[in-house]
């Protein structure tokens, strides 16, 4: 009897995980860490450094990354990950600062050019309440807020 390919697919997915039984399997931040390391370094190839040594160094790295998920030492390779984290906190508080920092920036410049738009004052023509509108709008109906009255004023 021909198996149908769902349940090829149930028994593929149940020997990987009869594989994976006991092993790391985690994709943690030292592995994100040398995998996006890998992929840089592949993409700068014969730039930076010569392609044959970013090739060895990239083939070094994802083994290093497909040996710490296979590994079965599973607390060896959580705690290189702590290490690791540990020893990168400052540069990650570092990088975090950075971006946080050009984002107040940012923030700085909108409001800048917020206080940036003049305003024209002038008054109601039917009450003489004072209004204002941004300059250089040129006509615009103004509703007084007063007596809602409404007419054309060019600013
Ligand atoms: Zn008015």
């Amino acid at each position: 009897m021909k198996t149908s390919f769902s349940q090829r697919l149930l028994s593929l997915y149940s020997n990987y995980q009869n594989f994976m039984k006991g092993r790391y399997g985690f994709f943690d931040s030292l592995n994100k860490t040398l995998f996006v390391t890998s992929l840089i370094l592949w993409l700068f190839r014969g730039v930076l450094f010569s392609e044959l040594l970013v090739t060895v160094i990239y083939f070094v790295l994802l083994g290093i990354v497909v040996y710490r998920m296979l590994s079965k030492k599973i607390y060896v390779r959580s705690n290189e990950n702590q290490k690791f984290l540990k020893a990168t906190a400052k540069i990650r508080q570092f990088l975090a600062n950075f971006s946080l920092a050009k984002r107040k920036t940012q923030g700085k410049k909108q409001t800048k050019s917020q206080a940036n738009i003049q305003y024209v004052v002038f008054s109601c023509s039917h009450c003489g309440q004072s209004l204002r509108a941004p300059q250089g709008k040129g006509k615009i109906k103004v509703t007084c807020q007063k007596c809602q009255h409404t007419f054309v004023k060019e600013v």
